[in-house]
């Protein structure tokens, strides 16, 4: 049997869990919005968007990486992602909304998203 991966360890957990420990509190993916942000702070209008590498094309080795197999369809398959992630965030600052995008890989080092994290909430 496949074990399941702990969701405790998800880049978007790691996300939440600062944010709620920094003395925010937000709601999450809301529907309303384009993109359907991870965490969204509706009072500051403010959201934040935790992004795969691999499937966002992160420009890090693990976004940039080929599968072996199908590369033709996961190449589109993630452009079109990636096309779509603009089109949201562009509709997004349309709206109002302040958007920060927190890439996976990112989320390894706590000290250094915990001072983006505070740059982008602060004001
Ligand atoms: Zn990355």
């Amino acid at each position: 049997m496949r074990r399941v991966k702990s969701a405790n360890t998800s880049p978007e957990i790691r996300v939440r869990r600062l944010v709620h420990a920094m003395g925010y509190r937000y709601s999450l993916h809301s529907q309303k919005l384009p993109g359907k942000p991870d965490i969204v702070l509706a009072s500051r209008h403010k959201v934040i968007l935790v992004h795969g590498c691999f499937w966002h094309m992160h420009s890090c080795r693990r976004g940039q990486a080929l599968p072996a197999a199908n590369r033709a369809y996961w190449a589109q398959k993630r452009q079109r992602n990636a096309a779509r992630d603009k089109r949201n965030l562009r509709s997004l600052h349309a709206l109002g909304w302040k958007a920060l995008v927190i890439w996976e890989c990112r989320t390894l080092n706590e000290e250094s998203l915990r001072g983006k994290l505070e740059r982008f909430l602060r004001d």
